[in-house]
């Protein structure tokens, strides 16, 4: 069964890039078929993904506009074992043009249609807002992951996320789920650090993973090689901290498929 999984918080900076690009090595390692689509402008998923974003043939934004079946433009990121639709600025673009679309949320859905079945997973690494390209995400998953760096401001804008996710539950995505609530960038030696990681187990039991990333200097290196923490160096802290999270992701769906 494939399972369509938005990476998303409207928060700048809180390490849904990062977890996109190392959730999909990871989970490519241990064998499910993945897929990364970069719906985010800044394209950074794909180039931690190896591909150069300048040089892409069919960047994401082609296929909202529909110039280009989504097959077309899937390219391998031999790094990190998996296939990726990448994305640069030329998204800023197709967001404005897609501003004129009736039914312009439903189009990334609509393209992945197709292409869905192939893979086991297909990750969304969306961008810092709550805008039409997140809405299309949104529409398009089955569920969410909603990375939380464990900081003072963390649980500001939560509220609006979770209104967004509503809403899109009572239109276009009944069976939007809240697959998981992640702590990225974790200090454990930090006291408000705990604070806000003791709020967001009282907050979403069920949905807050186990597993924790560290703040680990590695997660922050290796997108300037192109690799996925796993290739760079899979003996580090952040590379053992995502392999654990495919792990923990892969034992809730076996969970659920044996309910
Ligand atoms: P944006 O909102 O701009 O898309 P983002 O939510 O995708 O940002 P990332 O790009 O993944 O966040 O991370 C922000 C910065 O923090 C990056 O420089 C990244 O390398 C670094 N970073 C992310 N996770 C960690 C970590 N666990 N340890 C150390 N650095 C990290
Ligand atoms: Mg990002």
């Amino acid at each position: 069964m494939s399972r369509v999984v938005a990476i998303t918080n409207q928060k700048g900076g809180v390490g849904k890039t990062t977890t996109t690009v190392n959730l999909a090595a990871s989970l490519a390692a241990t064998g499910p078929r993945v897929l990364l689509v970069d719906i985010d402008p800044q394209g950074n998923a794909t180039i931690g993904s190896g591909a150069s974003k300048h040089e892409l043939e069919t960047p994401v934004g082609e296929v909202l506009l529909r110039r280009s079946a989504a097959r077309d433009a899937v390219v391998s990121a031999e790094a990190g074992g998996y296939d990726l639709i990448g994305s640069n600025e030329t998204l800023t673009a197709a967001e404005v043009a897609l501003m004129q679309i009736e039914g312009r949320e439903y189009r990334l859905r609509q393209a992945l249609e197709p292409l869905t079945q192939d893979y086991d997973y297909v990750l969304l690494d969306c961008p810092p807002t709550l805008s039409t390209l997140t809405v299309n995400a949104m529409v398009a998953a089955d569920g969410l992951i909603i990375p939380i760096q464990c900081e003072y401001f963390a649980l500001e804008g939560l509220a609006s996320l979770l209104q967004t996710v509503d809403r899109i539950r009572e239109t276009a995505n009944p069976g939007l789920r809240i697959e998981g609530v992640l702590r990225t960038m974790f200090d454990p030696r930090n006291n408000l650090a705990r604070d806000v990681s003791e709020k967001l187990s009282e907050h979403f039991s069920a949905e807050l993973y186990r597993t924790v990333i560290p703040r680990n200097v590695t997660l922050a290196e290796a997108p300037s090689y192109g690799m996925p923490v796993l290739k760079y160096d899979k003996r580090t802290r952040g590379a053992q901290a995502y392999l654990m999270l495919a792990g923990e992701i892969l034992g809730r769906e076996a969970e659920n498929v044996k309910i």
